[in-house]
Protein backbone atom coordinates (compact mmCIF):
# COMPACT_ATOMS: atom_id res chain seq x y z
CA UNK A 1 0.00 0.00 0.00
CA UNK A 2 1.44 3.55 -1.21
CA UNK A 3 2.16 6.10 1.70
CA UNK A 4 1.75 9.63 1.31
CA UNK A 5 5.03 11.39 0.63
CA UNK A 6 6.23 14.10 3.26
CA UNK A 7 9.76 15.89 3.44
CA UNK A 8 9.87 17.02 6.81
CA UNK A 9 8.64 16.40 10.25
CA UNK A 10 7.88 18.57 12.85
CA UNK A 11 8.68 16.86 15.88
CA UNK A 12 7.24 19.85 18.03
CA UNK A 13 4.14 18.70 17.44
CA UNK A 14 5.01 14.82 18.21
CA UNK A 15 6.03 15.91 21.89
CA UNK A 16 2.79 17.73 22.20
CA UNK A 17 0.30 14.56 21.40
CA UNK A 18 2.36 12.46 23.07
CA UNK A 19 2.57 14.86 26.25
CA UNK A 20 -1.49 14.99 25.69
CA UNK A 21 -0.91 10.75 26.00
CA UNK A 22 1.39 11.04 28.23
CA UNK A 23 -0.57 8.59 31.57
CA UNK A 24 -1.58 6.24 29.04
CA UNK A 25 1.44 5.28 27.22
CA UNK A 26 3.39 5.28 31.05
CA UNK A 27 0.91 3.08 31.80
CA UNK A 28 1.27 0.95 28.68
CA UNK A 29 4.84 1.18 29.07
CA UNK A 30 5.56 -0.32 32.63
CA UNK A 31 2.46 -2.67 32.58
CA UNK A 32 3.44 -4.39 29.59
CA UNK A 33 5.60 -7.65 30.66
CA UNK A 34 6.27 -8.80 27.40
CA UNK A 35 4.40 -12.24 27.48
CA UNK A 36 3.23 -12.21 24.20
CA UNK A 37 -0.05 -13.47 25.58
CA UNK A 38 -1.87 -10.77 23.09
CA UNK A 39 -0.35 -12.43 20.12
CA UNK A 40 -3.65 -15.15 19.47
CA UNK A 41 -5.96 -12.50 19.76
CA UNK A 42 -4.08 -11.18 16.67
CA UNK A 43 -5.48 -12.55 13.18
CA UNK A 44 -2.45 -10.87 10.98
CA UNK A 45 -0.28 -12.66 13.52
CA UNK A 46 -1.56 -15.62 13.20
CA UNK A 47 -2.31 -15.02 9.40
CA UNK A 48 0.97 -14.37 8.67
CA UNK A 49 2.68 -17.18 9.85
CA UNK A 50 3.30 -16.23 13.09
CA UNK A 51 5.88 -13.58 12.11
CA UNK A 52 6.85 -11.78 15.77
CA UNK A 53 6.81 -8.00 13.64
CA UNK A 54 2.91 -8.80 13.68
CA UNK A 55 2.47 -9.04 17.14
CA UNK A 56 0.13 -6.44 18.86
CA UNK A 57 3.09 -5.73 21.65
CA UNK A 58 5.10 -5.31 19.01
CA UNK A 59 3.84 -3.68 17.24
CA UNK A 60 2.46 -0.99 19.71
CA UNK A 61 6.09 -0.74 21.49
CA UNK A 62 7.68 -0.42 17.73
CA UNK A 63 5.47 2.58 17.42
CA UNK A 64 4.20 4.54 19.99
CA UNK A 65 6.96 3.51 22.12
CA UNK A 66 9.41 3.91 20.16
CA UNK A 67 8.67 8.02 19.68
CA UNK A 68 7.83 8.30 23.25
CA UNK A 69 10.75 7.04 24.03
CA UNK A 70 12.63 9.23 21.86
CA UNK A 71 10.51 11.80 23.29
CA UNK A 72 8.92 12.68 19.50
CA UNK A 73 12.73 13.48 18.18
CA UNK A 74 12.14 10.77 14.91
CA UNK A 75 13.29 11.43 11.63
CA UNK A 76 11.18 11.23 8.31
CA UNK A 77 13.38 7.33 8.07
CA UNK A 78 12.11 6.37 11.19
CA UNK A 79 8.62 7.77 11.07
CA UNK A 80 7.70 5.99 7.67
CA UNK A 81 9.29 3.17 9.51
CA UNK A 82 6.23 4.06 11.85
CA UNK A 83 3.82 4.49 9.25
CA UNK A 84 4.16 0.78 7.90
CA UNK A 85 3.65 -0.39 11.30
CA UNK A 86 0.51 1.04 12.00
CA UNK A 87 -1.05 1.56 8.53
CA UNK A 88 0.29 -1.97 6.88
CA UNK A 89 0.46 -4.42 10.11
CA UNK A 90 -2.81 -3.55 11.45
CA UNK A 91 -6.31 -2.95 10.65
CA UNK A 92 -7.28 -1.68 14.42
CA UNK A 93 -10.09 -3.79 14.70
CA UNK A 94 -9.90 -3.75 18.41
CA UNK A 95 -9.91 -7.96 18.61
CA UNK A 96 -6.54 -8.07 20.90
CA UNK A 97 -6.65 -8.82 24.15
CA UNK A 98 -4.26 -7.91 26.98
CA UNK A 99 -4.97 -9.80 30.26
CA UNK A 100 -2.71 -6.92 31.92
CA UNK A 101 -5.10 -4.25 31.02
CA UNK A 102 -2.98 -2.67 28.26
CA UNK A 103 -5.18 -0.90 25.74
CA UNK A 104 -3.38 -2.09 22.47
CA UNK A 105 -5.59 -0.42 19.98
CA UNK A 106 -5.87 2.56 21.39
CA UNK A 107 -1.75 2.71 21.61
CA UNK A 108 -1.57 2.16 17.80
CA UNK A 109 -4.35 4.35 16.92
CA UNK A 110 -2.72 6.97 18.95
CA UNK A 111 0.65 6.24 16.63
CA UNK A 112 -1.87 6.49 13.41
CA UNK A 113 -3.14 10.03 14.57
CA UNK A 114 0.68 11.24 15.00
CA UNK A 115 1.46 9.43 11.87
CA UNK A 116 -1.63 11.16 10.24
CA UNK A 117 -0.91 14.42 11.60
CA UNK A 118 2.98 14.51 9.86
CA UNK A 119 1.29 13.60 6.73
CA UNK A 120 2.51 10.00 6.74
CA UNK A 121 -0.88 8.05 5.89
CA UNK A 122 -1.97 5.50 3.11
CA UNK A 123 -2.69 6.41 -0.49
CA UNK A 124 -5.22 4.55 -2.14
CA UNK A 125 -4.77 6.42 -5.45
CA UNK A 126 -1.03 5.26 -6.00
CA UNK A 127 -0.08 2.20 -7.11
S1 LIG B 1 0.33 -6.06 25.69
FE1 LIG B 1 -0.34 -7.35 27.42
S2 LIG B 1 -0.56 -9.43 26.58
FE2 LIG B 1 0.67 -8.23 25.12
S3 LIG B 1 2.83 -8.64 25.69
FE3 LIG B 1 2.18 -6.75 26.79
S4 LIG B 1 1.43 -7.49 28.79
FE4 LIG B 1 1.52 -9.29 27.44
S1 LIG C 1 -6.24 -4.07 16.50
FE1 LIG C 1 -4.41 -4.47 15.23
S2 LIG C 1 -3.02 -5.57 16.61
FE2 LIG C 1 -5.08 -5.68 17.52
S3 LIG C 1 -5.97 -7.59 16.78
FE3 LIG C 1 -6.63 -5.98 15.35
S4 LIG C 1 -5.08 -6.00 13.71
FE4 LIG C 1 -4.20 -7.12 15.46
Amino acid sequence: MAMAQVQTVDPTRIRRMLAQNKAQIRFTLAVCAHCSMCASSCFLYETRGRDPKYMPSHKMIHSIGYMFRRRGNVDLQELRSIGDIVWNRCVLCTRCYCPLGVDIPYMIGLARRICRDQGVYRRYDEG
